[in-house]
């Protein structure tokens, strides 16, 4: 059993999203596949785990569709999919729960899918604790049943909200603590949004880099709660301060679907008059550690100076990345030998974090 003590060295767990775009847009080669292939490669060169949030949700699809699909894209994705997860289990990487709702009876109508808007989160799903536990069981179960078959021992123990959905988290939560996932990541502290099906606001969560233990509500720290939040560690910062270059990269290259695009730049609002622009551009935000869309200089800067947690809870700092956004390998590979030069500063997969919560 691992022991932490306060002296130990910050952990960091590089978590990346695997899944295609939020709208279904996407190619499975080119978004999932080949990225996460490279992204394992070159952790595999640091001896660095990944963590990867598997969209199982999004694969079911992928499964239930897997004649049309293949027909339509020449290649079975599911298929693939379950290859990839199976050799990334093996070679000791870290797969954990990801759950996009929307996709909860998605359809594929030949041309494009055709998904659930307004199911964003879990809770919304179902109307009885009993449905949304054995949902969130059988979901984690297809993981499961691949992490077995990698004769891996290892199971899920780790769950993060598709666009960090996870308010209300009533149901969710209680689903997770049933199912013995003992950690959930979605929490981006000071991320707030309302789209017209489902709202969450997370500026009021105890802290940017956590860990508490939650019940009901991802950002109310219950001492009695079963399950551990662990967020995503962000900064606030100022919008115009999200717009680096990577970034800018990530989201709007050739690599990204044109109508994807279009949907970006109607959220910026690029097309609003030049005062509101402005104060859009610096509206404070939280800049979230994501290593597609930080330079890695930025990266090692924010790492280096995150506070100790109190109490002597585990020094844990949660970093995302999306395989969509992974263009080259230019960034991720400059930041993987930072990391491997700070010698106070452990790489570890999220399945090792869970390990130490449940020995506190
Ligand atoms: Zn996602």
């Amino acid at each position: 059993m691992p022991s932490f003590r306060s002296s130990d060295a910050r952990r960091v767990v590089l978590s990346v999203d695997y899944e295609v775009f939020g709208n279904g847009s996407g190619d499975v080669r080119q978004h999932i596949l080949n990225p996460t292939e490279q992204m394992a490669r070159l952790c595999e060169s640091h001896g660095f785990p990944l963590t990867v949030f598997f969209e199982v949700e999004e694969y079911l699809a992928f499964e239930r569709y897997r004649r049309e699909l293949t027909e339509a894209c020449g290649y079975d994705p599911a298929g693939l999919i379950r290859e990839q997860v199976l050799a990334l289990a093996r070679r000791g990487h870290d797969i954990q729960l990801h759950l996009h709702p929307e996709w909860h009876g998605g359809r594929w109508n030949g041309q494009e899918w055709v998904l659930r808007q307004d199911q964003e989160t879990v809770d919304s799903l179902f109307e009885s604790q009993g449905e949304a536990t054995s949902y969130v069981a059988s979901r984690k179960r297809v993981i499961d049943a691949l992490l077995e078959e990698a004769r891996t021992r290892r199971r899920v123990q780790v769950y993060r909200a598709g666009a960090f959905s996870a308010q209300p988290g009533r149901r969710l939560l209680t689903a997770l603590a049933e199912n013995g996932i003992v950690i959930d990541s979605s929490v981006v502290k000071g991320m707030t949004r309302w789209n017209g099906h489902g709202a969450l606001d997370y500026r009021q969560a105890p802290n940017a880099k956590g860990p508490w233990r939650v019940t009901n509500d991802v950002v109310r720290e219950d001492p009695a709660g079963a399950v551990w939040e662990f967020p995503i560690y962000s900064v606030m910062g100022r919008r115009w301060q999200q717009a680096t270059f990577a970034r800018f990269k990530a989201k709007f290259s050739r690599n990204v679907p044109r109508a994807q695009q279009t949907r970006l730049v109607r959220q910026l609002g690029i097309r609003r008059s030049p005062f509101a622009f402005l104060r859009f551009l610096v509206e404070p935000v939280p800049i979230k550690l994501d290593f597609h869309n930080l330079e890695p200089m930025k990266l090692l800067h924010l790492i280096r100076s995150a506070p100790k947690p109190e109490n002597g809870l585990p020094d844990v700092l949660v970093l995302i990345g999306h395989t969509k956004e992974h263009i080259d390998n230019h960034g991720f590979g400059t930041f993987l030998r930072l990391l491997d030069s700070e010698s106070d500063i452990k790489v570890v997969g999220f399945a090792e974090v869970a390990e130490i919560v449940k020995s506190l």
